[in-house]
């Protein structure tokens, strides 16, 4: 039996689900974990999401109006976590994927610790919510506009709307289906993609104006602190992009982005073309892909871009 067959048999055995995914979600977070929602419906099972906290652009998305910021269920029968490398960082849901009796994690991360029972992780995909493709398909669930959405969703926001170099003929393949099933590909990335709110203007505005260049303009490092953050009355999500403006720069390499938290220096690291910030990130603790990763520091944000600079220096 494949992998795939144990998570549908699961699936079938399962009188109650939760589906969860990592803190701080991002676009490919919540498509997926929407996506996966909608087809456990059409599957005839009554799933829980769980996401505390998440960006207000994704609201719109079938299902997203459904999503709990706890649940009085303790001990679900199954528990599958989307685009989550560790158990780490699904961080406040944690003890609902612990206390499951049955764990599954879906993802894309070439970093994941296959921490479920069945993992079924593709790292070549370019979004958890094309790999996701993959298992519905298999499950035979039929793609609706609604679904199409959520996981058109995942790949415009992981992709950067389809430039980064994961993208596969699948990707676009998938969006040209997508177009003949009369989706609105253009409103859909309009939405998710090029609508900034005010803050986030505000938070790229401040860390470019503190953007600064190392190693002959290879590296480029910016920050943002919790008192900006406060400052533009940022929300979740408001942060997001700003680690693009860097490596978008003629001549970077990498770029750096700090942003800090309650949990410490939170590193988003980006990089063009040949270092692989998912290694520098492991060597620190983190971890991600090679174009994009990150690690969480606790020290200051001084001694962050410090351990940073140094450990980039040698790849660099
Ligand atoms: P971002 O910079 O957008 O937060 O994250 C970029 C990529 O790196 C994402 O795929 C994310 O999952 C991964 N990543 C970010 N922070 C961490 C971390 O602390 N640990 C691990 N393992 N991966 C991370
Ligand atoms: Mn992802």
């Amino acid at each position: 039996m494949s992998t795939l067959d144990n998570i549908l048999e699961e699936i079938n055995n399962a009188n109650t689900i939760v589906i969860l995914t990592h803190e701080n979600p991002d676009g490919d977070a919540i498509g997926s974990a929407t996506a996966l929602y909608n087809s456990l419906k059409q599957m005839g099972k009554n799933p829980d999401i769980i996401i505390p906290e998440y960006p207000r652009t994704f609201e719109f998305l079938p299902g997203a109006d459904e999503i709990k910021k706890e649940s009085n269920i303790e001990k679900y029968d199954l528990a599958i976590s989307v685009d989550c490398a560790t158990i780490k960082m699904l961080n406040g849901f944690v003890e609902y994927f612990e206390n499951a009796k049955v764990k599954i994690s879906i993802d894309h991360h070439s970093t994941n610790t296959m921490f479920g029972d069945y993992n079924y992780v593709s790292p070549d995909a370019p979004a958890c919510a094309q790999v996701l493709l993959v298992v519905l398909e298999y499950f035979k669930v039929e793609i609706t506009k609604e679904i199409g959405t959520c996981i058109l969703t995942g790949i415009i926001t992981d992709t950067g709307g389809f430039k980064y170099s994961g993208v596969t003929a699948e990707t676009f393949e998938f969006v040209a289906w997508l177009l003949n099933k009369g989706i609105n590909v253009s409103k859909v990335y309009r939405k998710v993609l090029q609508t900034k709110t005010r803050a986030n203007f505000e938070l790229n505005r401040l860390a470019s104006d503190r953007l600064e260049f190392f190693e002959n303009g290879k590296v480029a490092f910016t920050y943002i602190t919790k008192e900006d953050e406060e400052k533009v009355n940022a929300e979740s999500g408001d942060h997001e992009g700003i680690v693009e403006t860097g490596r978008d720069i003629e001549g970077v390499e990498v770029s750096i982005f700090i942003r800090q938290t309650d949990k410490g220096c939170k590193v988003s690291m980006r990089s063009n073309e040949y270092v692989n910030v998912s290694d520098v990130c492991l060597l620190l603790g983190g971890g991600g892909h090679i174009h994009a990763a990150g690690v969480t520091l606790q020290c200051t944000i001084e001694q962050a871009k410090e351990k940073i600079l140094r450990q980039i220096k040698s790849v660099i």
